[in-house]
């Protein structure tokens, strides 16, 4: 997969690209980046890229012609998947990040300051929030996004793909996990994990991911008995 992210603090993004899984998969040829800053775009002498909103009010916006001229840099940006990061497109989840596997090349446009010319909404193919507040940019949305879709490419988390256990996938939270010491401060270790019985530890981990989800998801919950009761 190639992931282009257009933004203005491309500074933001390197330390998280190069550190833990997503270097390992960047080093594994897994996924290719590209970082582009929209003020190598701007046309004017003073390299701006924003300026005053029309109709008055505070802050400043991103213009649409370094963002315009930025996209149209990038090789294959008519194929690609552009993403514009904004608190008010449709909230990311689970299912979303899965969805993205599917694309060869994807663009993530970050918006900061005040946001962007609403015009940039006609360029894309879909404007995803990370959740309902505010963010000074659109790197840190990036970053969560980025994350979430390329761990799950093929062989990135290694030969067991892990994250179809995790949260989410399969429409239940997680079941419990521990590790040594088998009692600490007087709280054990439930027995049955120290049991070396397969199947009893599978029951008992989907018994206590159907209750954790039951008790903290009620909504995930009620999701996971229709899709049984439908199966
Ligand atoms: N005035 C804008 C509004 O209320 O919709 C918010 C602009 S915000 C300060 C600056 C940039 O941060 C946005 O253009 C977007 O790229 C990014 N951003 C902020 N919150 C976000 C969120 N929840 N999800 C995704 N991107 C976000």
């Amino acid at each position: 997969m190639k992931i282009t992210i257009l933004s203005l603090f491309p500074e933001m993004i390197s330390p998280i690209i190069n550190s833990s899984i997503l270097k390992r998969a960047v080093n594994n040829n897994n996924v290719t980046f590209d970082i582009i800053n929209y003020r190598d775009f701007s046309q004017n002498k003073h390299h701006t890229v924003d300026d005053t909103p029309y109709g008055g009010g505070p802050g400043m916006v991103l213009s649409i012609e370094p963002i315009y001229h930025a996209l149209l840099s990038i090789e294959g940006y008519k194929d690609a998947h552009k993403i514009l990061l904004s608190p008010q497109g449709k909230t990311y989840h689970q299912d979303k990040a899965k969805s993205l596997l599917q694309y060869d090349h994807i663009i993530l446009i970050c918006g900061h300051y005040e946001g962007f010319d609403d015009r940039i909404r006609k360029l894309v193919d879909e404007e995803i929030s990370i959740g309902d507040y505010v963010l000074t940019g659109g790197e840190i949305a990036a970053m969560a996004i980025v994350d979430s879709v390329v761990r799950m490419l093929p062989g990135v988390l290694g030969k067991e793909d892990s994250y179809i256990n995790d949260s989410f996938y399969n429409g239940l939270l997680d079941y419990p996990q521990y590790t040594k010491p088998r009692v600490f401060e007087g709280m054990e270790v439930p027995d049955v994990l120290l049991s070396g019985h397969h199947k009893n530890i599978e029951e008992w981990r989907l018994k206590e991911r159907i209750n954790r989800t039951k008790v903290r998801r009620p909504d995930l919950y009620e999701n996971y008995l229709k899709s049984k009761k439908s199966q």
